[in-house]
């Protein structure tokens, strides 16, 4: 297969010859006339020796590579990519009765740059990231009803907010592949209503799964605190788990709305949970010292680009610092970072100032990540995002 080239100026390929799966644009010499956004290229060396072949777009990352070497992109290409990616999450036990939503494509970390798959039951939603991925969206709702073993029946297209604005692309949210059944989904044998046409993200926050499961352990006779719940997610697992009390608290009401619907899903009539719609700085400044002894901060991205990055150390800490303050003694904090640009010592760091602070005797008790159906490409550091730390408080 012949495709058009993009030319690297000299020394610029060292970081694709270590598999680091993108191009930036100052690394480009020159590109083939005509060459378009969402065209597949063939990358070369300035000695004129092939890379590989990737996905071309208009930005600070040129091309996102989805070969190496002189493999090409062909017609079985997504079938091939998605059949492994699948492989990996039969082999992680992701499939079972009990459980039916993970993610089963993690961009780069199923070397499907730019592609993100989140799997509810017969619903699969698709996110695109880059313009490839775009054009390609009907080839891969294809391959996806094509996977044996996993029966999607729906692939609903969710990209509206996730592509280069810049791009022009126009991309609407909306099913390509069957349409409405179900919004119920399981997880480790609970049930959430999973809201992909309006919910943030594809619907829900697939990533918190197995550090849901960790929380359950800690429950059983706690007050329990659930800030930034979303749809409740660590709510129904601490329930679960024995506590005697559990609030949810998010400052979206119809994140609060969906929470109690989960609630009446899977613990109905149960007057152990209360959902409130407020904002947590304000919820954490009015609550009662010593009111709870269990206690999760899992907040949106504070820092979306690393110029953002000094702000959001600033808000881990005093968000972690306000709990220090209110836990009970011998309460248990689950504390957690989904920005990129915060790497896991920065964050650990905004923890200790703010336990330092507070001068109570802290302890890490674990510390946590994303699960393995979120795959970190060791080439690709870029892919890791999630760290938490559960600290016992004294
Ligand atoms: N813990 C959730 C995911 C949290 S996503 C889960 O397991 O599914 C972050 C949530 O924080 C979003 O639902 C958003 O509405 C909420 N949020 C953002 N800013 C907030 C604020 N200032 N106060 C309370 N909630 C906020």
């Amino acid at each position: 297969m012949e495709y058009k080239k993009v030319i690297l100026k000299k020394g610029k390929e060292e970081s694709l010859k270590r598999f680091h799966p993108w191009v930036f644009s100052g690394a480009i010499h020159s590109i083939d006339e005509g060459v378009e956004e969402g065209d597949v290229v063939s990358v070369y060396a300035s000695d004129g020796s092939l890379i590989g072949n990737g996905h071309f777009q208009v930005g600070s990352i040129c091309v996102r590579m989805l070969t190496w070497g002189d493999a090409a992109v062909d017609d079985t290409f997504y079938d091939d990519r998605l059949a492994a990616a699948a492989g990996l999450r039969k082999s992680l036990k992701l499939m079972r009765d009990d459980n039916n939503s993970f993610r089963l494509v993690h961009g780069e970390g199923d070397f499907l740059p730019g592609l993100v798959v989140d799997v509810y039951g017969s619903t699969a939603v698709l996110q695109a990231h880059s313009p490839g991925m775009h054009f390609d969206r009907h080839k891969i709702a294809g391959a996806l009803t094509r996977l044996p073993d996993l029966g999607i029946k729906n692939v609903y297209y969710k990209s509206e907010t996730t592509l280069p604005y810049k791009a022009e692309l126009e991309a609407e949210n909306g099913y390509i592949v069957g349409g409405y059944d179900t919004d119920v989904a399981v997880e480790n044998g609970l049930k959430f209503h999973v809201d992909w046409l309006r919910g943030q993200k594809t619907g829900f926050f697939v990533d918190q799964r197995e550090n849901r499961l960790l929380l359950e352990h800690y429950s059983a006779g706690r007050r329990v605190l659930n800030m930034f719940c979303y749809t409740g997610g660590f709510s129904f697992y601490a329930m679960r788990g024995g506590a005697t009390v559990v609030h949810s608290v998010d400052s979206s009401s119809k994140a609060i709305s969906l929470t109690n619907e989960n609630v009446n899903l899977n613990f109905p009539g149960d007057d152990r949970h209360k959902a409130f719609a407020e904002d947590a700085f304000k919820f954490l400044a009015d609550m009662q010292r010593g009111a709870y002894d269990l206690i999760i901060l899992d907040p949106p991205a504070f820092a979306k680009h690393k110029s953002a990055l000094k702000n959001a150390l600033i808000g881990y800490r005093k968000l972690n610092g306000k709990a220090f303050e209110k836990i009970a003694p011998g309460g248990v904090l689950f504390t957690f970072s989904c920005s990129q640009a915060v790497s896991r010592e920065q964050f650990r760091l905004a923890v200790f100032s703010a336990a330092a602070q507070s001068r109570r005797k802290v302890r890490i008790l674990h510390q946590l990540s994303q699960p393995a159906d979120h795959p970190i490409n060791i080439y690709h550091p870029e892919g890791e995002y999630l760290k938490g730390l559960v600290l016992y408080v004294e």
